[in-house]
């Protein structure tokens, strides 16, 4: 993803209540922070935030968590979000590298993973957040029950992910190639920023829907 600096994007976000400052202390106490006992869900490489304020609007009952890396990419979610009342959304400035300093074992029970960066050398194929080492890190932190969501339009992406399913220690529960074409995982979609731009185009959608091996 090319990006554009914003200037003065730190700051803003370093005093924004939309995001959460200090993010490390609030491990294994999420629920206290949103202050009731719903389901955490969280996206990570939320983008500006598109999907994740729909998602939050159509489910109250379920509080989610959005995780980016970039202040000049989350300024964007965070004033739109100004706009909304969205009491069950809140943002992270983070790497997904830290996740497991930030979420307590079990504490989560869905991790959307949509459109994440290709990496396409090899040698950074461990970047790549549906890699196994970044599947380890989200088994640790996803309930027994809990799922990883996961689309993208690039098909060397989706099948570098179909590969790391076992060995990340998940097990496929659903899959698909044409995501807006296959009636039943696409009941319910909610298009991310990136799917409508690359469905637009004509690309197809693959997605998967993985699980735990316990
Ligand atoms: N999910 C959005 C969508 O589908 O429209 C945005 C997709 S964009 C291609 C990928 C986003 O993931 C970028 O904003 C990027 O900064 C973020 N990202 C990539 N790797 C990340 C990481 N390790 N930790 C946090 N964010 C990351």
């Amino acid at each position: 993803m090319r990006l554009k600096h914003v200037k003065g994007a730190e700051e803003y976000i370093a005093s924004s209540n939309h995001v959460v400052q200090d993010y490390k202390e609030h491990k294994g106490n999420w629920n206290r922070f949103f202050a009731n006992d719903n389901p955490v869900h969280i996206e990570i490489g939320m983008g500006k935030g598109q999907f994740l304020m729909e998602m939050a609007s159509l489910n109250p009952d379920i509080n989610y968590i959005g995780i980016e890396r970039y202040s000049s990419v989350l300024i964007r979610a965070v004033q739109k979000k100004e706009e909304l009342d969205l009491p069950n959304l809140t943002f992270i400035l983070m790497d997904a590298t830290e996740i497991c300093e930030v979420f307590a074992k079990q504490e989560i029970e869905r991790i959307y993973l949509n459109f994440s960066d290709p990496w396409p050398k090899d040698r950074h194929a461990k970047r790549r957040l549906p890699s196994r080492q970044f599947l380890e890190r989200f088994k640790e932190i996803l309930k027994d029950e809990g799922q990883i969501e996961f689309k993208t339009d690039n098909k060397d992406l989706f099948a570098f992910a179909l590969e790391e399913v076992e060995p990340g220690g998940f097990k496929l529960i659903a899959v698909t190639h044409d995501l807006h074409h296959d009636e039943i995982m696409n009941a319910g979609n909610v298009m991310t920023e990136y799917e409508k731009k690359f469905s637009a185009l004509g690309n197809h959608i693959c997605k998967y829907v993985i699980k735990k091996n316990i």
